[in-house]
């Protein structure tokens, strides 16, 4: 695995070279605020190491930043008290990802707050699931 990347900026952000927000860290995440907040509380999760993307963590990065986002989730609920909480992870450009460096958004959420998601269910037939399942088992 890529330790870190000189031009990234997450990877900057975790070596302090630029200044961030943090609210906690640890072996292997580093969790600071977002500096395009959505609502107040927005943090990011971020990996220490420089993986690109969910699909490059090993298993021990990857329990890391779940455990860190629910802590992160768990410090929202005690500070806001909100109606909700979104966690939002994108990789990929189609996906949303504009910081190429695996991160997890954890925010609070309000009714009415403006976060929009569209979700275009197609509704597949039981014989499509299987079909689609027993590929994704035969990669795991
Ligand atoms: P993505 O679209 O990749 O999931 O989200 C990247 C997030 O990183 C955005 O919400 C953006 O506001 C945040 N971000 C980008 N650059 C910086 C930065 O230099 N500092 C902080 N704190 N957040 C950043
Ligand atoms: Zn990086």
């Amino acid at each position: 695995m890529e330790k870190n990347l000189d031009n990234c900026v997450f990877c900057k952000i975790v070596r302090g070279e630029i200044p961030a927000t943090v609210v906690m860290q640890d072996e292997h995440t580093l969790v600071f605020m977002d500096i395009g907040s959505v609502n107040p509380g927005h943090m990011l999760v971020a990996a220490k190491p420089h993986v690109e993307n969910l699909q490059g963590m090993d298993e021990d990065l990857a329990g890391a930043m779940f455990r860190a986002a629910s802590r992160a989730a768990k410090a929202i609920e005690k500070v806001f008290k909100p109606s909700g909480i979104s966690v939002y992870q994108a990789n990929g450009v189609a996906a949303g990802q504009t910081v190429f460096h695996a991160h997890i958004h954890v925010l609070p959420r309000w009714e009415n707050d403006g976060l929009t998601f569209t979700w275009p269910v197609k509704n597949p037939s039981r014989e499509e699931l299987e079909r689609v399942a027993a590929q994704l088992r035969a990669a795991l």
